[in-house]
């Protein structure tokens, strides 16, 4: 319970987070029923290589269309799901399309999955990996999956196995909002990531003068070609900011410049097209989020 202030400020205070707890609570039992209702989906944004605008790779990421509260974002409904053991359902769901929807892109494009730490310390995740890609037909080089610094936060060994397992099928692995999490240098070394993905809160608004955001870019960039890894600026939404990281020599830009989150109706008629190279140009065309 908030404390008097002697304003009366605290009884607003303690309705609103009842209020807010409640709609946890509500949302999570309409987030057990989403996926059979088929209000899940997922939205995919490219992965572009600036040096020649083509996509290398789309990220999935989740939506729900809730049939009250309209479009709920998965920074609300990820972390309610991870709270049990739904995350599992959501994550093996999300993998399992993911794999489906990039089978039918060309070859040469990977999908990245996200997958949360409590999903990625289940015994039994590689073999869930390894199902969804037998099952897809997926090639195992083609799936990426995404993992943050919490990974490494609960059992260690456990954690260690896994990449070792994963690394082993041949899917690779991605370091996601790097910098933001309880980051330790060691955890590079330890697991087999090929990708870096430097968090947009570094990029946006790294054009600022007098910003410190750009020397952090150099240093991740200049620490993951050491490792032998790739880096990818997110949340690149201006030109100058593209400027800057590819200045700074991210390898791969995620961002509204050169795409919003796309369905994969979207994708599969670009592809029809041809093969697929993006204009940095903003604002978006089509939107999926
Ligand atoms: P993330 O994995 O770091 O994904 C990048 C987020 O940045 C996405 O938000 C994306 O839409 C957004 N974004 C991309 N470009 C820009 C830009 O230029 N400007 C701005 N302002 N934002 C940009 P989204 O889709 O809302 O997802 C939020 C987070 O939810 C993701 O962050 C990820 O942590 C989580 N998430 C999404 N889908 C899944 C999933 O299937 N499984 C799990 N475990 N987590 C997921
Ligand atoms: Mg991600
Ligand atoms: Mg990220
Ligand atoms: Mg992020």
């Amino acid at each position: 319970r908030a404390k008097e202030d002697g304003r009366g400020v605290s009884r607003f205070y303690t309705a609103e987070l009842r209020n807010a707890a409640n709609l946890g609570v509500r949302l999570e039992e309409d987030l057990r029923d989403a996926i059979d209702k088929g209000e899940l989906s997922l939205a995919y944004q490219p992965l572009v290589d600036p040096t020649d605008n083509r996509v290398k790779c789309f990220e999935a990421l989740m939506r729900w269309e809730h049939p009250h509260e309209g479009t709920i974002s998965p920074g609300v409904f990820i972390p309610i799901a991870e709270k049990s053991e739904l995350i599992l359902i959501l994550g093996e769901w999300a993998l399992r399309q993911a794999c489906r929807d990039a089978a039918q892109w060309p070859d040469h494009i990977h999908v990245a999955v996200n997958v949360s730490a409590r999903q990625f310390m289940q015994a039994d995740m590689p073999k869930l990996v390894s199902s969804a890609l037998r099952s897809s037909s997926l090639a195992a080089s083609r799936l990426e999956l995404e993992v943050t610094e919490s990974v490494f936060v609960g059992g260690v060994e456990a954690v260690d196995q896994t990449f070792d397992r994963l690394d082993r099928l041949g899917v690779r692995l991605a370091m996601d909002d790097f910098g933001t999490g309880y980051s330790s240098l060691g955890y590079l070394k330890r697991a087999p990531f090929k990708k870096i993905k430097i968090d947009q809160s570094f990029v946006q608004g790294c054009t600022e003068s007098g910003d410190t955001n750009p020397a952090i870019i150099s240093a991740v960039v200049a620490l993951a070609k050491a490792l032998g890894m790739q880096t990818v600026a997110e949340g690149v939404e201006a030109m100058d900011e593209l400027a800057l990281v590819r200045e700074r020599g991210a390898d791969l830009i995620q961002g509204y410049i050169y795409s919003p989150p796309l369905t994969q109706d979207q994708i599969l008629t670009k592809f029809a097209d041809g093969d697929w190279i993006l204009k940095a140009d903003g604002p978006p065309r089509y939107r999926a989020d």
